[in-house]
């Protein structure tokens, strides 16, 4: 539920009607615009339909949310959110590209991607150190060894960072080397996992798991956003169809969609979405051209030696190529790169 209080209310009026949402066990999310301010009420809304607020002399009127997802939805914040990380803004006019490997493999091997990424003028470094494998014989990646790799690159090349979280009891140690915290598709549902990234105050990409649909995808964002954690960007990476060409099904649609139902960014992953090189640059066109807010890329200096997704990986040569290109298809729907 929504409640916009009048322009001309007192501070005095307006901390009554916040009393009394806290009082009737709700929580509350206040947002102060240049005309109005606007208090998010969470909780069961049965509850508060009841409860008559408009008798308030501050309040100008009451929005029910209909949505099932509160906070994370466009009636609850019709403009789209922007998350600042130092100087890098995403879900702003700018498109967002994240790259690098699947996996950091080594110091040398993250430094050589890293520097040819950042002469592109990208500015997210990826890299997964506790690697989801299907398999367990596969490699797991290097662990806290992998976060220290990471960080001291980033620092050479003025990169920012980004990995993946899988385990809640690490969600601290990882936030204390990087600046962006991802959820994979596997834990898309890991609701312990959800509740402890939106207790950290870390920016959270958060993958679309291969078998959800938006609205589940959105359930999920909702619990970390009721944490108290606003951070957060959707990534949309493919889900499982009956074609078997592709490694997922990247769902394009999701774009426009959640851009309508959500006021958070939206990103895309072609290098899961598709699961081969030789389609990460048209997909990537494509996603753009939808209203991605930005590209999250499997990059690799030697793709052919990579410990993990070689083959969905970008080589130097062709991600110069898919810099390019985006660059063209951003133009045209007025973004910049
Ligand atoms: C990844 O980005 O390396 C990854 C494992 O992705 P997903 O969770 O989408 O499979
Ligand atoms: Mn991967």
């Amino acid at each position: 539920m929504i409640i916009v209080l009048k322009p001309n209310i007192n501070e005095e009026e307006k901390v009554k009607i916040i009393d009394k949402i806290s009082s009737l066990g709700f929580k509350t999310n206040i947002s102060e615009g240049v005309e109005r301010t606007v208090i998010g009420v969470i909780g069961e809304e049965d509850k508060l339909r009841v409860q008559p607020l408009e008798v308030f002399p501050g309040v100008e009127k009451v929005i029910p949310v209909l949505a099932p997802y509160k906070l994370v939805s466009r009636e609850f914040k019709p403009q789209d959110s922007i998350v600042k990380i130092k100087d890098v803004e995403i879900g702003a006019k700018k498109i967002a590209i994240m790259a690098g490997p699947c996996a950091i493999e080594s110091l040398e091997s993250l430094r050589e991607i890293a520097s040819e990424i950042s002469k592109t003028g990208v500015r997210i470094l990826r890299g997964g150190a506790f690697k989801p494998r299907t398999s367990p014989y596969s490699f797991q990646g290097l662990g806290e060894e992998g976060l220290k790799i990471m960080q001291q690159v980033a620092k050479e090349f003025d990169l920012l960072t980004i990995t993946e979280v899988i385990d809640s009891k690490d969600v601290d140690l990882v936030a204390s080397y990087v600046d962006i915290l991802q959820i994979g598709a596997r834990n898309m549902q890991n609701f312990n996992l959800l509740k402890k990234v939106g207790k950290s105050k870390k920016p959270v990409v958060l993958k679309r798991g291969m078998m959800s649909t938006i609205k589940e995808f959105l359930m999920s964002a909702e619990y970390i956003l009721s944490e108290g954690n606003f951070n957060v960007i959707l990534c949309e990476r493919g889900i499982r169809t009956f074609e078997t060409m592709t490694r997922n099904t990247l769902d394009i649609n999701a774009v426009p969609v959640i851009k309508q139902l959500s006021h958070l960014p939206i990103i895309v992953d072609p290098s899961h979405g598709t699961g081969k090189w030789g389609w990460v640059i048209p997909v990537s066109r494509a996603a753009i051209a939808a209203g991605s807010d930005g590209l999250l890329v499997e990059m690799h200096t030697h793709p052919e030696d990579a410990l993990s997704d070689g083959v969905q990986s970008l080589n130097q040569k062709n991600f110069v190529k898919l810099i390019e290109q985006v660059k063209a298809i951003a133009n045209a729907v007025n973004r910049e790169i």
